[in-house]
């Protein structure tokens, strides 16, 4: 099946077109007719089947005809975090560009003064985490009685997250008649209950999880010192049969440090990163696509939305802050039932992030180490209080990663990963590690992100532009800075902020 099989406007299919898209995935190919006949939808689809599409596809069609009057968004999109809201109405822009739809995002860490007046304004799709809509209902800021379609989207995470009596509140406020779509990743009784009473007449589709990174990724992590990963990432490339390889960098100019470090010794790499021009962005993934590079060096949000089906592994040059990123980054290896392999750079303060991501994938990250490299432990830490995790609004338990080396056999990735019972992967999620491996020769350009800084970074794009206003326990921070800082970067030592004449 093709979209224009489905029945999409020409502005559509267009945009469609220039993200690469060539065939709906088939959550796309259920639930898109569906939805342009009006009906009320039950979707079961994860994450990485194309469900944000198979939605904002035919809501973009149906929104083009009809304008929005002020205060009074014509459809309601419930998202659980303000990371898949963000993400959604990114997937309205590129699918939208060529409609005059207007949008507003209402989540948290954004002001509400922008949001409201873009409401104030008019908008066709609202977008909104379910406590920022109560609040601003609760304030009379909004009117929800010409809301036409509503979608609830990941209904699972927000029964995890405790949002589901907020959403029936929500629910309460829109008209009787309209239509509404469901989607979660699984059937809990909670939601089917949801279902039954706020879906009138639902058609339920149903799609496979996509390719899940336990079955077929392959997946490892090496832990050694910040300034021994170019190290890692160069045994970690050798030791692999690497087709093509995404390289993840959690800040934007380590994409370019890490991209000359990889030209300079003399590896066929490109660059992404989000201020690159964007005919320099075609020409590069042109190139990718190709086979020209073989390797793509990119932040997560210049990965966004690239859909290259074909990519032998992923490569995290460090681990994500935020655990779904990680879920993000390798789904881009062992696409369409092929396999993969995703590995990851982490350091020793890295421990908590592990620990995060482990959690949030239900599984233990094999420890590998590279050969003839000394392993280091992980540092035990909290989990990262971000919020994005599974499992609820406050802080998640303590990681229980504990380090241990062990002889390890080869497996069939060319790595050593060490094998784990059922039993042992339950109760003691081990990290082993990795390459205490020589640091590169010090370079003026290239310094080893601090993990509090990578933080900050992805802190910063998640919560909006404007970034996250800075804390003051970021703000005076111990320094993390491998031996070959020269400068104190984004670091204020203490005795600056402090003031020589206070008592
Ligand atoms: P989602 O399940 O909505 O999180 O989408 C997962 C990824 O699939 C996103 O990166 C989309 O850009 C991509 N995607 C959505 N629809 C298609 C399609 N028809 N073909 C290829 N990739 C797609």
């Amino acid at each position: 099946m093709t979209f224009e099989e489905l029945g999409l406007e020409p502005n559509t299919l267009k945009a469609i077109a220039e993200m690469g898209y060539t065939t709906p995935t088939p959550i796309q190919e259920q639930a898109i007719g569906l939805i342009q006949m009006g009906r009320d939808v039950m979707g079961i689809a994860q994450t990485g089947t194309g469900k944000t599409a198979s939605y904002t596809l035919p809501m973009i069609d149906i929104l083009s005809n009809g304008r929005a009057r002020a205060r009074m968004p014509r459809s309601l999109i419930l998202a659980p975090t303000r990371e898949l809201a963000a993400q959604v109405s990114e997937n309205f822009e590129q699918y939208g560009k060529y409609h005059k739809l207007s949008m507003a995002l209402l989540i948290g860490g954004e002001s509400f003064g922008d949001q409201e007046r873009a409401l104030d304004r008019g908008v066709d799709v609202l977008i909104a985490t379910p406590g920022r809509m109560m609040d601003l209902f609760g304030r009379g800021r909004i009117l929800l009685s010409d809301v036409k379609v509503l979608v609830i989207d990941e209904a699972d995470r927000m029964l995890d997250m405790g949002f589901i009596p907020d959403v029936e509140k929500i629910l309460g406020w829109l008209p009787p008649l309209r239509q509404t779509l469901l989607f979660s990743a699984t059937m809990a009784p909670e939601i089917k209950r949801l279902a039954d009473k706020f879906l009138s007449n639902p058609k339920l589709v149903s799609v496979a999880p996509p390719a899940s990174p336990a079955e077929l990724v392959t997946q490892g992590i090496v832990v050694v010192e910040a300034r021994a990963k170019r190290d890692a990432l160069r045994g970690l490339l050798k030791s692999q049969d690497v087709a093509n390889a995404f390289i993840f960098c959690n800040r934007k100019r380590d994409v370019a440090v890490v991209y000359r470090s990889l030209e300079r010794h003399g590896f066929s790499a490109g660059q992404l990163h989000g201020d690159m021009p964007q005919s320099m962005r075609t020409e590069t993934l042109d190139a990718f696509r190709k086979g020209d590079i073989k390797m793509l060096v990119c932040s997560d949000v210049a990965a966004r939305g690239l859909d290259i089906a074909d990519v032998s592994h992923v490569f995290n040059f460090d681990v994500p802050s935020h655990a779904e990123d990680y879920v993000h980054r390798i789904g881009r290896t062992g696409r369409a039932g092929r396999e993969g392999c995703a590995f990851t750079i982490a350091t020793p303060e890295d421990g908590r992030y592990v620990a995060a991501i482990q959690k949030l994938i239900g599984r233990d990250i094999p420890l590998i180490h590279l050969d003839g490299t000394e392993t280091l432990p992980l540092k035990d830490g909290d989990v990262a209080p971000s919020g994005r995790n599974r499992g609820g609004r406050g802080r998640s338990p303590k990681a229980k990663t504990k380090p241990e080396v062990r002889n390890e056999p080869k497996t069939e990735t060319g790595i050593e990963a060490p094998v784990k019972s059922q039993t042992e992967a339950e109760t003691k999620p081990e990290i082993t590690v990795a390459p205490a491996a020589k640091a590169e020769p010090r370079a003026r350009t290239e310094r080893s992100p601090s993990p509090r800084s990578a933080e900050r970074e992805t802190s910063g794009r998640r919560n909006g532009r404007k970034g996250r206003t800075p804390q003051p326990a970021d703000e005076i921070e111990e320094m993390q800075h491998g031996d070959n800082v020269l400068a104190f970067g984004d670091h204020t030592p203490s005795f600056l902020l402090r003031d020589p004449f206070a008592k």
